[in-house]
């Protein structure tokens, strides 16, 4: 994926999905059935059948919460009503005169949920293109 794919998705389940297992290492089991009763997950081997309990990261601030704290997210009003987030030592050089919609370094998003989501799989992304 691209930063650009990243930044074009809308709040909801897929960009859940995507925050859970690519920043959070949740498995979304996908279970196949396998003769009569033996029910396991193909793609880590969970074979307990339960609800899997989906968190909101993308709409609920509890959630994202925990992506801010696993990636050293930083989370800045804006006073437009959007929301700007940041690896936290970008924080120290960002200039109250630059164009922050233009800094790649920066998301900015309608809701600080949608934006620690989209910041924390762009840092995942970044990370994983260096090796
Ligand atoms: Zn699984």
């Amino acid at each position: 994926m691209t930063r650009e794919e990243i930044l074009a998705m809308a709040p909801g389940p897929e960009l859940n999905k995507l925050v859970a297992e690519r920043i959070m290492g949740e498995c979304y089991h996908e279970y196949w059935k396998d003769g009569e009763d033996s029910v396991y997950c193909r793609k880590c081997g969970e074979s307990r059948f339960y609800h899997q309990q989906s968190q909101a990261y993308s709409m609920e601030i509890e959630a994202a919460w925990r992506v801010a704290q696993m990636l050293g997210l930083a989370v800045v009003p804006l006073n437009n009503g959007d929301w700007m987030v940041c690896k936290a030592n970008v924080i120290y050089s960002l200039r109250i005169t630059d164009d922050h919609c233009q800094d790649h370094r920066l998301v900015i998003c309608h809701t600080a949920p949608e934006a620690l989501c989209k910041a924390g799989l762009i840092t995942r992304l970044v990370k994983e293109a260096r090796g």
